[in-house]
């Protein structure tokens, strides 16, 4: 039988109601075999995270202070699931052990982890499926780098003993037996892991909304829903900061190309948006649009620039230097710009400069800050004509005036960098465009 692996975020498993909603959803297809789970999550906007609660209690320690309300505070989350479930189960032992092991100082990443084991225990109790720790199949390396080998061979055969099984997400175990986490989000991570070990047929990822949009929603009206995205083109929109879910999530399964169904607990119905190696279904032109602010230019002249042979490469060096990845390198035949983070050159700035200066001895060098870069992301234009004439046009039209241009060897998208203050003015202008 085909599996299909089931990973559920913290406000999809934040309290009694949500625990419901999710054992309909793994009830109603027998394929859904392995659910990851992580720990609960906020049930209102002003509600705590249990990492988050968790994370306090390590700091409480820390500072030599008491963790009892704290902690208490911890156990009622859980009790109030277990008691609104009307399960017949108690974490007391578990709550005794874990309290006792964070006043003991237990490392940072232990407490963390212990959100997610807890719920999962509740979770494999309320669906009859088996309980198997992380701790038991997902490995970190001495250098703590996710042990891929290792984990997959071992993850396989354990979960080839379980028909049914709630794994926790969001952490291993290194070679000397502490507990490590991924970094936040990382149930994520743990989804697609346990989907390549099973050598499942999909990743279902289940969140709090009905898949990726093509815009962000804070800065265009009511964005479409991608339905259907390749990974290269998630890698381009989640650079720019898109996030559906976390970054690193994608590369255990990508390699096995096994897709990824982006799914809404609380709306089931919602196909969501499949996540795929590839695909020939093309519905539009640009699958998604995705941007970011805090860019600066660094502008480069120099007379003869364009005959003298390394020039660029010595630019890039200065920047090598002091640890800048640059963005990107628009040039003219004696100028040359490169397009950095703001963040990454901020306190370095005068370095850089005299840097360059010295080492190729420019007529000038300037750094500009207020960039905004906007990537037009969509399998759609590769070899298709008139894409970038539309793109420039509605930015045009919009009374706006691009600062930069970028189109990638892979024709799979075009960076434009404009005024900071043009930012979400462009993002609406070529949304528009296309949203036809
Ligand atoms: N619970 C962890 C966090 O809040 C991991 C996760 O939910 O994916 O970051």
């Amino acid at each position: 039988m085909s599996i299909k692996v089931v990973k559920f975020g913290g406000s999809s498993l934040a309290d009694a109601k949500q625990f419901e909603k999710v054992a309909s959803i793994v009830k109603a297809d027998p394929q859904r075999r392995y659910v990851v789970a992580s720990a609960p999550g906020k049930r209102s906007s002003d509600d705590i995270k249990v990492t988050d609660m968790l994370y306090d209690c390590y700091k409480l320690v820390a500072k030599k202070q008491s963790i009892d309300e704290a902690f208490s505070k911890i156990e009622d989350r859980y009790n109030q699931i277990i008691r609104e479930l009307g399960l017949d189960f108690s974490l007391d032992e578990e709550f005794q052990r874990i309290k006792m092991s964070i006043v003991h100082h237990a490392g940072r990443d232990y407490v963390a982890s212990r959100g997610e084991y807890l719920n999962s225990m509740i979770l494999a109790e309320y669906l009859g499926y088996d309980f198997i720790d992380a701790e038991t199949g997902i490995f970190f390396d001495e250098a703590g780098k996710f042990d891929s080998a290792n984990t997959y061979e071992t993850l396989a055969k354990i979960l080839e003993e379980h028909e049914h099984a709630v794994i926790p997400g969001f952490y291993g175990v290194m070679p000397n037996g502490t507990i490590k986490t991924f970094s936040r989000g990382g149930s994520d991570i743990t989804g697609s892991i346990v989907a390549r070990a099973t050598d499942a047929d999909i990743y279902e990822n289940w969140t709090d909304v009905s898949g990726m949009l093509m815009a962000d929603p804070r800065c265009v009206e009511n964005p479409k829903v991608i339905e259907t995205i390749t990974y290269k083109e998630l890698r381009e929109l989640s650079y720019m900061g898109a996030t559906v879910m976390h970054e690193d999530a994608i590369f255990p399964v990508r390699e096995a190309c096994i897709p990824i169904n982006i799914r809404n607990t609380n709306s089931p119905e919602d196909n969501g948006t499949m996540i795929v190696p590839s695909t020939k279904e093309i519905k539009r032109v640009i699958t998604g649009i995705a941007g970011k602010m805090g860019f600066s230019t660094i502008s480069i002249e120099k007379d003869t620039m364009g005959s003298e042979l390394g020039f660029g490469r010595k630019v890039l060096e200065i920047l090598e230097k002091h640890g800048v990845s640059f963005e990107h390198v628009p040039s003219g035949v004696d100028t040359m710009s490169v397009i950095v983070s703001t963040d990454s050159i901020d306190k370095i700035r005068d370095e850089i400069t005299a840097g360059i200066f010295k080492l190729v001895n420019a007529d000038s060098v300037v750094i500009e800050d207020g960039l905004a870069l906007i990537a037009v992301v969509g399998r759609g234009m590769v070899k298709a004509k008139g894409t970038a004439a539309r793109v420039f046009s509605s930015i045009y039209n919009a009374g706006i005036n691009i600062k930069m241009i970028d189109q990638g060897s892979s024709e799979l998208n075009i960076i434009i960098g404009v005024d900071e203050c043009d930012y979400q003015a462009t993002l609406n202008a070529i949304y528009n465009e296309f949203d036809k």
